[in-house]
């Protein structure tokens, strides 16, 4: 590869290419292509302008490939919001108290726009005077998604913005569902915040260690750590919640396909259409867990969830696509949009991916059309 001779670096006037650092070429390179220079025209400007012949056809690739593993190539979407959509849901169901639709089916620019939500609910508490904030992750591999981009954001605030934010609690209300896959038990998603960037920023953590699905009431009332726990998630100021749908494969509940086809059957025929948090919701509202002969253990329910939204809570749904097949969300977030017509208001904010929000405004729009319900 033709690189910069950086460790050999001469003093000269004329910006040759022995005068140049990696570090410089790599900058000259990235400055190009950001500002739309062709790869072949980067090519050319290193040969005719810095004087390396041997600067090939493959090396930009190269020295981008470089920068991106460093971090140094951040994107942020320029037409961030599809503000249309937002308000199509917005007339829809009138009680959300925001609704953002990303321009986007990247799941981590979903996590980012929620991160950034959520930063600025902090920014707005600690201001207010409010001392502690606890928040409390209900889901998988999108909540992780979310910390993932919480953490780096929390750690890009100046130290006097990070002073003026509440302590953070972040508090596992759900335990991790794929043994195999540790990146999705919540209490992994705790050490993106042990970064000491996010200093002085003062946050701690509560972990559940608990099985996975238990059979519905079992240890209630016995087990005295996990009531506690229980206790101290209705107290969370924010509930971060992921969906899945029924249908899905890769969702909490569509797993049970491939691992509990019983129960996933007795779930579909009762018109299950997925989960929140992990509790499944049909188009009458939340379902009992009888369903179950053993239930996904949450430390709060959807009832809870209910509550939380009446008492002014923040209670955020976060739709991504499926970081397996990348499909979309519609069919439960619309489920869940229209059981808040029948009185459950699960959740007060939501955000969700373009694709999810375009199917569900089609499916608004025939509901509105015909009068009556969809989607069943
Ligand atoms: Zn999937």
């Amino acid at each position: 590869m033709a690189i910069g001779n950086g460790s050999r670096m001469r003093s000269g006037k004329k910006p040759l290419w022995e005068n140049l650092t990696d570090e410089e070429v790599l900058s000259i390179v990235v400055n190009l292509v950001v500002r739309g220079t062709k790869l072949s025209g980067v090519v050319a400007h290193m040969r005719d302008y810095y004087g390396e012949r041997n600067f090939k056809q493959s090396h930009p690739y190269l020295y981008l490939r470089r920068a991106a593993e460093r971090g140094m190539l951040a994107f942020s979407l320029a037409n961030g919001r599809d503000h249309v959509i937002e308000q199509k849901i917005r007339e829809s169901c009138p009680g959300l108290k925001t609704v953002e639709v990303v321009n986007s089916v990247v799941p981590t620019d979903i996590a980012d726009r929620a991160a950034r939500r959520i930063i600025e609910w902090a920014q707005q508490r600690g201001d207010a005077g409010q001392a502690a904030l606890r928040v409390g992750l209900m889901g998988g591999g999108t909540i992780m998604a979310v910390c993932r981009a919480l953490a780096p954001a929390l750690a890009g605030l100046a130290e006097d913005e990070k002073q003026r934010l509440p302590a953070l609690t972040f508090q596992a209300l759900a335990v991790g569902d794929n043994v195999r896959e540790p990146l999705e038990d919540p209490a992994s998603f705790f050490t993106y915040f042990a970064d000491p960037w996010l200093n002085p920023l003062r946050r701690d953590y509560i972990a559940v260690h608990a099985p996975v699905f238990r059979a519905p009431g079992q240890h209630d009332g016995e087990d005295r750590e996990f009531e506690q726990l229980r206790a101290e998630a209705r107290s969370c100021d924010i509930v971060l919640v992921s969906a899945g749908v029924l249908d899905d494969r890769h969702s909490f509940l569509g797993r049970l396909q491939s691992t509990a086809p019983d129960i996933w059957q007795r779930l579909r025929d009762a018109n299950c259409k997925g989960d929140l948090g992990r509790l499944p919701v049909s188009l009458d509202g939340p379902m009992s867990l009888s369903l179950f002969e053993k239930a996904p253990c949450t430390l709060i329910g959807l009832d809870d969830l209910s509550a939380m939204v009446q008492e002014n809570r923040r209670v955020m749904v976060i739709a991504a696509p499926c970081g397996d097949c990348r499909a979309h969300k519609a069919e439960i977030i619309q489920t869940l949009l229209e059981v808040r017509d029948k009185g459950f208001t699960l959740f007060s904010d939501l955000v969700c991916d373009s694709h999810t929000g375009r199917r569900m405004s089609l499916l608004t729009r025939g509901r509105l059309r015909s009068g009556g319900t969809i989607g069943r």
